[in-house]
């Protein structure tokens, strides 16, 4: 088949290698000059690190990556344990640089085949009975037969209103130096109730230089200008005072452009394909990075659609088979995203009181350890095994 990928981020990239080595015809359109990720670091959790692996670039993410076996996070006031979650079965995250994993899957996309047209934003889409892309210049993409949607939570292909989340957070990259007194291969979190989280997660590094972490720090979106006005300073006089062995790593922070403001969405459309038209990735399910789901939710939906439209030659049951392999897993994730994200950002205070005093105790028993790991892992409702990648 001829198919067009819109989206050059994690989903599409994917796609677009997969895709190809199976034999399609492949483009992939982005907005973007020069394709670029945006943002800081994520967790590429077993699920996806078995995506990875199945086209070869497991070994490579492990060495760029960092490995994370445990989430870990105290009250900053009390200093009392509020999450502690370990991957169990000895599988482990692996915390990597948004670049770091860009370029893997984007030369990957490129050597398996993939044509790529960057400078394309995608405004909407003719779909009948070959499909075809509309761009913001009035061009028009050839018709194709299938569009593959990658575009992420804005995707204009998708009508909905985004309903952004009351918290965000703001992202930048630290250096990691074993003097901020974390525990090795761990997320490490510091939290006031549910409204003030620092976050600090290992990520490797990019172009061999050194030891790189990801911090964060949940933000209203409604102080987002507030916080603008009242300076860098005032800024991280409040994170110290959560958590005080950052400050030589904040200092390297030097100016607010530094500091990625994300704000995010829940939702989940009811049917990810229409006629010709399949979404993947964001652009049929966001959520909030609690859970770190998002990126490996795509790659599952890459290699899913991939191995679909390699059983048989009809479309449509094709993508009836990719939406039957992805939809309960996608359903379960999103549903306890939106469940697990009001405990960790919100206004609440009886959401984070129930957290500290009954779920992290209860979480210490062994099955609902076991159940967490699993959880944190991607791996409940065995995702997997229904795409053949068990191991
Ligand atoms: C701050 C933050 C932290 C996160 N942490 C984690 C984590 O630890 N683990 C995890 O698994 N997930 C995490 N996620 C979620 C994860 O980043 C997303 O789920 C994932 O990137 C989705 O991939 P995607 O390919 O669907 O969309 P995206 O990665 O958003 O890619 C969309 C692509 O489409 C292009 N595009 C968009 N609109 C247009 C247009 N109109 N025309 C042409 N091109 C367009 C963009 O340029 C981009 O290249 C996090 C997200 C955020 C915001």
């Amino acid at each position: 088949m001829d198919i067009a990928i819109a989206g050059a981020g994690i989903a599409g990239l994917a796609a677009a290698s997969l895709l190809r080595r199976h034999g399609h015809g492949v483009v992939l359109y982005d907005q973007l000059d020069k394709p670029a990720p945006i943002g800081s670091g994520l967790i590429i959790q077993p699920t996806g690190q078995a995506v990875l692996s199945a086209f070869g670039l497991g070994e490579a993410l492990a060495r760029r990556g960092a490995r994370i076996d445990r989430l870990f996070g105290r009250a900053a006031r009390s200093g009392r344990i509020v999450l502690d979650v370990g991957f169990g079965d000895g599988a482990c995250g692996i915390g990597v640089h948004r670049a770091a994993l860009f370029e893997l899957l984007f030369s990957e996309a490129l050597d398996a085949g993939a044509e790529f047209e960057p400078a394309h934003e995608v405004v909407g889409a003719h779909v009948g009975k070959s499909a075809a892309l509309e761009f913001s210049d009035g061009r028009r993409s050839p018709g194709f037969d299938l569009i593959v949607d990658a575009l992420g939570l804005h995707s204009p292909l998708v009508e909905r209103e985004n309903a952004y989340l009351d918290y965000g957070a703001l992202w930048a990259n630290i250096p990691l130096t074993e003097d901020m007194a974390l525990t090795p291969n761990t997320l490490e979190q510091r939290y006031v109730d549910a409204h003030k989280t620092a976050g600090v997660m290992p990520i490797g590094s990019i172009a061999d230089g050194p030891p790189l972490a990801a911090f964060f720090w949940s933000l209203r979106r409604d102080r987002f200008a507030q916080w603008q006005t009242d300076g860098l300073d005032a800024w991280r006089g409040e994170v110290l005072a959560l958590w005080p062995a950052l400050e030589a790593h904040l200092a390297v922070i030097q100016s607010p452009e530094e500091l990625v403001f994300a704000h995010y969405a829940h939702h989940t459309i009811r049917d990810p394909v229409k006629d010709r038209l399949v979404h993947v990735g964001d652009s049929w399910h966001a959520a909030s990075p609690q859970l770190g789901q998002g990126a490996n939710m795509a790659l599952l939906d890459a290699y899913a659609l991939a191995q679909s439209l390699d059983q048989t030659m009809d479309i449509d049951a094709a993508l009836g088979a990719y939406k039957a392999l992805r939809q309960r897993h996608v359903w379960l994730y999103q549903t306890i995203s939106q469940l697990f994200t009001p405990f960790y950002q919100s206004d609440s205070k009886l959401l984070p009181w129930l957290r500290d005093t009954i779920a992290t105790p209860a979480a210490q028993l062994p099955p609902i350890a076991a159940v967490l790991s699993s959880m944190v892992a991607g791996t409940l409702g065995a995702p997997l095994r229904r795409l053949g990648l068990a191991g």
